[in-house]
């Protein structure tokens, strides 16, 4: 008989919802939302309703997959173990525990997931990624300022005289979020968005200023610009929590507002108009994950945190200058759970680099690399360059639900089951503060099997079976130590489903602030030159690069997916995905290009192609690629990325990347 029960999503996203999922016979058959669930109340995108379609995928991995002449064979649990526990011992010995390279991504949120770093730090220590390929950025901006990077709970958006969203597409990828705009917007907010594409969060807006990619940050100086120019900015916040506001004043005063408008290609007078807004109290700002990924992506976070500081909408209801909501992260103790004093071998790779790294690796060079929740192959910049260096490498382990892009490319390929296979907790670190829990409500099919279980087959092939020997209770109730002194128990989170973590609602209210001088730092006291904020611009573009803008006069995002969490779903597409080329209006005037035409899009790293739509409101000479397409479908679009780091933080500069494009009669 079916049975529906409580349970929540794994996905690596914003809204990080409670499901309702209706189980028959030890089977999946329908994902919906769960109306009892504080803040995702019961709707849910078709990402997380896909999570039925991907249980009960027939291309699901089922059995050890090694490779044997090129070819996959089926092994069994034993033998897998037992080969790779045998090379992870062989390296320690011959070399360092550093060989190893650990590649680990964020596909899924539970939190036993962190339970390979333990194994990695009791097997010794291995290289490990550092950076972000997403947002790391713009976090380590707001730690410069702030201190931490803290967001306002959700309701709090009903105290906001005017919302502005920046760069966040918020009905594609925080629909909650959205819900709670249009309410806002129906009780008297003004809502602004800024983005360089008139997307469908644009669409409900009152105002929409659309801007030249990468040049937020110079935005955020004009309207600063103008605030001081008018006299609207806050003196007392300044004076009394501030530190560096000096420094931000000559900034803006070595350039024109007439020079910002040329190079934001933003009117002068919206200008004007923003630095009023901001001025009109409560201001909220919504920032989005893309802002920061160019090379000058850590300084915008910080000029749109200035604008937020210098108009007096930090540390009060309705304002905030809102990007990531580390603080839920900072509830649990990850610590107790990964045991880093165990490491004895240290050695960093950057994400954005670690193609780079892995092939110039000496002493030790790289020997193994194992892949835990990531895609490698499809995600990093530089495509060609990333398949080079994992293919270079004696052996790659990959640990993935299906046959990704990465998983093809390996040597074993270890199969591991879905969210609704195993139990775990849910939280996101970038919108509301709720845990959620997740039981196993079905077994998993053919031989998958549990992260955690694989951590603690091969810690018992290695001797230390002993850090893993613990009940999944035990496991959670490590997580929770520090929630379960306030009454925040597993047993509570297990009956409820869903617990509210203690988090700062309404962050900085008290005006303290964790910088080394406990002020809000314009300057960053402890990081000397690169601590001023600047003008800085993105590398890929005329103001920094005319000879290249020459070339490659086209400046290519490479957006989150409608349909896909990243590279996830694609292959689970009812109908064979098509890569969509989107354009600006002004592109296909240019080179006579109708919708569904066949193009080549190109730069010195690669080329991808795709078919043709005009996207009618894209800010002039901007292409759109959504990133995660799989080979077999045209192919990663990070073929065509750079692995530059940003300005701080070793961020990702994903959208810092200038094409050209071409019809292409090859189809
Ligand atoms: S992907 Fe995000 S919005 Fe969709 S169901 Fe999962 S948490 Fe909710």
């Amino acid at each position: 008989m079916a049975e529906v029960r409580k349970a929540a999503c794994p996905l690596n996203c914003w809204d990080s919802c409670g499901f309702q999922v209706t189980v028959e016979n030890n089977r999946v058959m329908k994902v919906d939302g769960d109306p009892s669930h504080p803040i995702t109340k019961g709707k849910i995108c078709g990402r997380g309703r896909m999570l039925e379609t991907r249980t009960n995928s027939p291309a699901r991995v089922l059995h050890p997959l090694k490779k044997v002449n090129g070819n996959f064979v089926q092994i069994s649990w034993e033998q897998a173990l037992d080969e790779i526990a045998a090379k992870l011992t062989d390296i320690k010995e011959k070399y360092r525990t550093t060989a190893v390279l650990h590649s680990h991504d964020y596909a899924n949120n539970g939190i036993l997931k962190n339970l390979d770093q333990r194994f990695f730090n009791c097997y010794g220590g291995v290289t490990e990624l550092y950076g972000s390929l997403c947002w790391g950025a713009g976090i380590e901006a707001q730690k410069w300022d702030f201190g931490n990077a803290w967001s306002h709970e959700p309701d709090d958006i009903f105290n906001s005289k005017n919302i502005i969203i920046w760069g966040r597409n918020v009905a594609r990828t925080n629909m909650h979020f959205y819900e709670k705009l249009l309410d806002a917007k129906k009780q008297g907010a003004k809502l602004y968005v800024i983005d360089p594409l008139y997307n469908a969060t644009a669409k409900i807006a009152d105002e929409y200023i659309t801007v030249k990619p990468g040049m937020d940050g110079l935005l955020a100086a004009g309207i600063i610009k103008e605030m001081l120019r008018l006299g609207l900015e806050d003196r007392v916040f300044i004076e009394q929590f501030t530190h560096g506001f000096a420094d931000v004043v000559r900034l803006v005063k070595s350039i024109s507002l007439e020079k910002i408008s040329e190079m934001t290609e933003v009117a002068c007078e919206v200008m004007t108009r923003l630095a009023q807004v901001f001025a009109d109290k409560p201001t909220a700002t919504y920032m989005g994950l893309g802002l920061q990924r160019y090379q000058n992506g850590g300084n915008t976070i910080r000029l749109i945190d200035a604008l937020a500081a210098i108009s007096g909408n930090i540390g009060i209801a309705g304002g905030g200058a809102n990007y990531a909501n580390l603080q839920v992260g900072q509830s649990f103790a990850f610590e107790e759970l990964t045991l880093p004093e165990r490491r004895q071998n240290h050695r960093q790779f950057s994400i954005m680099k670690q193609a780079e790294e892995v092939l110039a690796a000496y002493a030790p060079a790289i020997k193994m690399i194992i892949v835990t929740c990531g895609n490698p192959l499809t995600q990093v910049p530089d495509t060609h360059l990333v398949e080079r260096a994992f293919a270079s490498t004696p052996t790659l382990v990959v640990i993935d639900q299906f046959m990704t892009d990465t998983a093809m490319l390996a040597d074993y390929v270890l199969p591991t089951t879905t969210a609704f296979e195993e139990e775990d907790l849910y939280y996101s670190s970038m919108y509301h503060h709720y845990v959620n829990y997740g039981p196993k409500l079905v077994s998993a099919p053919g031989e998958a099997q549990p992260d955690l279980w694989i951590w603690t087959e091969l810690a018992k092939r290695l001797g230390f079976g002993d850090d893993f020997n613990f009940s999944r209770d035990e496991w959670f109730q490590m997580a929770l130590k520090p929630l379960a002194e306030k009454g925040l128990t597993l047993e509570k989170l297990k009956s409820q489903h869903t617990m509210e973590l203690p988090v700062e609602k309404i962050p900085w209210h008290d005006h303290k602030f964790q910088t080394p001088s406990g002020k809000y730092e314009f300057t960053a006291q402890q990081k000397g030159g690169q601590g001023r904020l600047t003008l800085a611009v993105p590398n890929e573009s005329k103001w920094a690069n005319p000879e290249l803008a020459n070339e490659y006069p086209y400046q290519l995002l490479t957006i989150h997916p409608m349909r896909s969490n990243h590279s996830q779903n694609y292959h689970l597409f009812a109908s064979k995905p098509k890569l969509k080329v989107e354009i600006a209006a002004n592109i296909a005037e240019e080179r006579g290009l109708q919708n569904g035409d066949f193009v080549k899009v190109w730069n010195d790293r690669g080329e991808v192609k795709g078919f043709i739509s005009i996207l009618a409101g894209a800010h002039p000479n901007t292409i759109n690629i959504d990133e995660g397409i799989w080979r077999e479908f045209g192919g990663s679009v990070n073929k065509l990325t750079s692995s530059r780091e940003s300005d701080n933080g070793f961020g990702s500069t994903l959208y810092d990347c200038l094409v050209n494009l071409d019809k292409d009669i090859r189809q």
